[in-house]
């Protein structure tokens, strides 16, 4: 049983010299806009208004940074949250895309600290072309990869099991690197922390 003993944010940057040291095994948090990936965050810290949920869609175009004091077993250790802004927005110009690619890119690729990535997919919905794409980026890439099926809550629970399978199968990783996840619920909330634990161990 993993404790979150605190959870604070840090900073906030766009470019890398605005990241913070990297001091701390860090996870980062990736989705389609309005996933859910705020209110994930905040659940998985226990903090109602961690991270803005946002009702404005692609409005965070900005790495947001936080750090959680986690306890298992009298263990203790710092994980540093990142926050990367959604994709998938449809009303953004060619150059906030292109602009958005090369942030995340280049911190996909040269963040020396970062874990592992939790991959937002929305349960209800399934993957979709952009989750499939940005998995491959993220494989291709040589991250290590938890896929989290969030809004469960939002289907039948004799649904939950296959709908994660088939998101297990169209974004090609193996079944057991997909948990399912709700905000709403705190539906998988140790499931999560427990793959994190490991990821930074
Ligand atoms: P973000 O843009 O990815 O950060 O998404 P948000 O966390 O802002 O959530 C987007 C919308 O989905 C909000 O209206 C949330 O209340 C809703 N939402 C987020 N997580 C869940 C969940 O687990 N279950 C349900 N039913 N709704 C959720």
């Amino acid at each position: 049983m993993i404790r979150v003993l605190d959870a604070r944010f840090l900073t906030t940057a766009v470019e890398e010299k605005g990241w913070p040291p990297a001091d701390a095994p860090e996870i980062a948090f990736v989705g389609r806009s309005n996933v859910g990936k705020s209110s994930m965050i905040n659940a998985l810290t226990g903090r109602r208004k961690l991270v803005r949920v946002s009702n404005t869609p692609g409005r965070t175009r900005t790495l947001n940074f936080f750090d959680s004091v986690l306890e298992k077993e009298g263990q203790r250790r710092t994980v540093r949250l990142a926050d990367l802004p959604g994709y998938g927005y449809a009303r953004v110009s060619q150059a906030e895309r292109a602009s958005w690619e090369k942030m995340i890119t280049t911190y996909l690729q040269r963040r020396t600290s970062l874990r592992g990535v939790v991959a937002i997919v929305d349960a209800e919905v399934g993957a979709t072309e952009d989750d499939v794409r940005t998995l491959a980026y993220l494989v291709g890439a040589g991250r290590r990869v938890l896929v989290a099926g969030t809004k469960l809550d939002r289907l039948g629970k004799s649904h939950r099991k296959p709908r994660l399978g088939s998101i297990a199968e169209r974004l090609s990783v193996p079944r057991d690197t997909v948990l399912g996840f709700s905000a709403t619920e705190k539906l998988g909330v140790a499931e999560v922390w427990d793959a994190l634990w490991m990821a930074t161990s």
